[in-house]
């Protein structure tokens, strides 16, 4: 099979969070499993250009139909870590794709609608011609609208599109001009509520497009697939996807086990296994001395992520003192975008910059991710809603023991010490806790704490144990190509 992935992030070349992890790694695995696989991205001048290998123009002269006129456009290619990539450089005069930054300009809708627009162009001007076309999250909303629509009609018309919903929360909400400046027009028509008009406000919704309009529509565990229809959790789509039930779901996500094995990452101190933790000592005194925190009999705990309401900020801000107060050391690692959050956060770096148990890590450091990832024994995620979440799954591998809330792709995939009564004690990899308040945390990294302390050969078990489980792409590739066949019949 062909497939195109049509995406904004591919890690390591661009990455804000775990999409970036997921069209990779999808990516990798379709390949591994006989397919053929490109990708078509956005050419950011804040890409990491050392991750491109063979970087060279494609298509200089792409002319895309835009605003009744066009916008000029050249399409690069290269290979990240082994991936064939296309790169779409927009010549636009509001310079899309050159702020430094991935999200978070007041015109993000019209710049991935422009790129949307742009990739279609693409494949259509250069004659490519994929069984499948895999679109993520609300920058590509817009794209099985167009295929349907437009390009179907134009010699496209055996394309199938898949779209997958890695966040909910952000939808893609714009005005009519985003229907003149892609040629789709009509607002009339797209202004329907069995199409493209938010359910709340007189808008154009790009995810709503993307479910409207795809072939097969997916979110990124069977959990958060249930969440995203019964609760408020869909955030406003939740008539929608019942409208499409029949072809929605939930696929958990994998990891990417050569970026991410403690026996074979490049970035931690020493390799270990579950068999042998003696290189996950070295990792945890080599975080140490990287953070000039104290060496000592204490277990780290940590949180990777970043730091927005969605991961339970209230949370992991308690989670600081109340693991401080339990005779364990911190580690923090996390980007804020909301300003509030980044103070608070630059605050409490301040006011504990002389403890030698914690260290306050802001911004986004990769490096840094895979040595706390080594060198921490639990690592929490309170999350408020988690579609899946990457940063327990990577934890478990390196036996970092996760202390999660049980909501979204977190339930799917650690299963309780103490509790879980589905599941042999063999079998049980972590902590799990409900309530959103102090107290349901503290409950589940209290049991944590107390392990590490009371009974160190049940802790490694329970570290063992989970770094046996396999979160590889392996079998959710196979249910993604099982939805592929499914849509191309
Ligand atoms: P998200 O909701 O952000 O997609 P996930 O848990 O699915 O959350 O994925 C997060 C990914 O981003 C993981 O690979 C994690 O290691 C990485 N990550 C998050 N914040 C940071 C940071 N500040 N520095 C480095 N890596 C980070």
């Amino acid at each position: 099979m062909y497939i195109v992935q049509i995406a904004s992030e591919c890690a390591p070349v661009i990455k804000a969070g775990g999409l970036g992890d997921v069209v990779y790694g999808l990516s990798q695995e379709l390949e591994a499993q006989g397919h053929t696989v490109e990708l078509i991205l956005p050419k950011y001048d804040c890409m990491r250009y050392d991750n491109i290998w063979g970087l060279h123009d494609a298509y200089r002269e792409l002319s895309v139909p835009w605003n009744g006129a066009a916008v000029q456009c050249s399409v690069y290619c290269g290979w990240v870590h082994g991936r064939l990539c296309f790169f779409i450089e927009t010549h636009d005069i509001a310079h899309s794709f050159n702020r430094g930054r991935v999200y978070g300009e007041s015109d993000d809708p019209m710049r991935f609608a422009l790129f949307s627009k742009a990739a279609m162009e693409f494949l259509l001007q250069s004659n490519k011609r994929p069984d499948i076309l895999h679109c993520h999250d609300w920058q590509t909303g817009l794209i099985p609208v167009m295929l349907y629509e437009m390009y179907q009609y134009y010699g496209m018309d055996h394309l199938r599109a898949c779209y997958t919903i890695h966040n909910f929360k952000h939808q893609g909400i714009a005005g009519p001009e985003i229907l003149a400046a892609t040629g789709l027009n009509r607002p009339d028509y797209y202004y329907q509520p069995d199409k493209l008009r938010d359910n709340h406000n007189n808008a154009i919704n790009f995810m709503k497009g993307g479910i409207v309009y795809a072939n097969n529509v997916n979110t990124v565990s069977p959990h958060h697939a249930w969440e995203a229809r019964f609760s408020e959790i869909g955030c406003g789509l939740q008539a929608t996807l019942e409208q499409h039930q029949g072809k929605f779901g939930g696929i958990l996500n994998g990891i990417n086990y050569d970026m991410w094995s403690p026996q074979e990452d490049t970035h931690i101190t020493a390799p270990y296994c579950a068999e042998d933790l003696t290189g996950k000592a070295l990792c945890k005194k080599a975080l140490r001395e990287r953070l000039l925190m104290r060496d000592c009999e204490k277990p780290i705990v940590c949180f990777i992520g970043r730091l927005d309401q969605q991961k339970g900020v209230h949370l992991v801000h308690h989670s600081i003192y109340w693991s401080l107060s339990q005779r364990a050391q911190f580690v923090l690692l996390g980007s804020a975008t909301e300003s509030g959050i980044n103070d608070m956060f630059w605050r409490e770096k301040h006011h504990l910059n002389d403890n030698p148990d914690v260290h306050l890590e802001l911004g986004f450091n990769e490096e840094l991710a895979h040595m706390i990832y080594a060198g921490a024994d639990i690592i929490v995620v309170p999350s408020n809603y988690e579609p899946c979440g990457l940063t327990q799954v990577i934890s478990l591998k390196y036996g970092n023991v996760p202390v999660v809330r049980g909501v979204g792709g977190l339930i799917n995939t650690v299963f309780d010490w103490d509790y879980d009564e589905n599941l042999p004690e063999e079998e049980r990899n972590g902590f799990v806790f409900f309530q959103s308040d102090s107290s349901g945390l503290e409950s589940g990294l209290q049991r944590a704490i107390d392990l590490w302390y009371k009974n160190q050969p049940k802790f490694q078990q329970l570290q063992s144990q989970g770094m046996a489980y396999d979160y590889s792409w392996k079998d959710p590739a196979k249910k993604y190509i099982e939805v592929y066949d499914h849509i191309r019949a």
